[in-house]
């Protein structure tokens, strides 16, 4: 594990105990310590959790001078180790292995999401964590995809990119997912206490599909309006806002 000192020109190899391995839960809690390194003492560590790995941030002091003058602030980063993710997992099981997992999937695993998109055969790439909040299980991470959908402009078929963070936590029922605070999103387990990847993001992934899917390269799609010629009369205009709904709410 290796310090990287962002105001010191050379990196510290952390020795001490509190750091062999930092895991993600101390990490979540944003737990505190002061260590030593060498010749140097930490102080005001924090721990964190940025793409998956264990990160501390903190300020470096010398101990040789007397003063304890700071000399520069500095990120610890520890990647974990990456394993394959099960497509169906017990999380109560991974949990305990502090391990990063892979999976691949693909969109056509998923009814819902394959009904919204014009073709579902990309894959789904996933990079997960799992952690403990008190007695809550957490998966977080990054989801990666290709949605193919149709440009509500020149409704050719498009591409759209989809690489965001996630951050659910395990239920084992609906009663229990009710009463989970709202800024936490729930996954509730089959009755073995498993789940299947595809159950477990397709919610998630459906969030992401574009409402209104349009080129970004406007000139590109002008250009294919030309080609295919004109556009039935006024797409976007003869879609009803929904926020034409709000103007004749009383809001007072
Ligand atoms: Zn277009």
């Amino acid at each position: 594990m290796v310090l990287l000192a962002e105001s010191i020109d050379r990196s510290v190899t952390m020795r001490h105990k509190p750091f062999d391995g930092p895991g993600v839960e101390p990490a979540r809690q944003g737990t505190h310590a002061d260590v030593q390194i060498h010749q140097y003492a930490v102080k005001t560590v924090k721990m964190g959790v940025v793409n998956g790995a264990a990160v501390l941030r903190g300020t470096l002091i010398q101990m040789r001078e007397l003063a304890l003058a700071t000399i520069g602030s500095f990120l610890y980063h520890s990647r974990v180790m990456v394993k394959a993710l099960p497509q169906r997992f017990n999380p109560y099981l991974l949990v305990r292995e502090g391990s990063e997992f892979e999976v691949k999937f693909s969109q056509s695993q998923m009814q819902r999401l394959s009904g919204i998109l014009s073709a579902s055969e990309n894959d789904v790439q996933v990079t997960a964590l799992f952690s403990r909040l008190k007695n809550l299980i957490v998966i977080s991470g990054q989801l990666a995809t290709v949605y193919s959908v149709q440009c509500q402009r020149c409704l050719e078929p498009m591409n759209v990119e989809v690489n965001e963070s996630f951050e659910l936590v395990f239920v084992d029922n609906e009663d229990k997912a009710s009463e989970l605070p709202k800024e936490l999103d729930p996954v509730v387990l089959d009755e073995n206490g498993q789940i299947h990847v595809a159950d477990l993001f397709e919610d998630e992934l459906i969030l992401h599909v574009p409402e209104i899917p349009k080129h970004s390269d406007v000139a590109a799609c002008k250009l294919r309006q030309t080609e295919f010629g004109e556009l039935p009369a006024d797409i976007e205009e003869g879609k009803p806002n929904p926020f034409e709904a709000l103007k004749n709410l009383n809001l007072h």
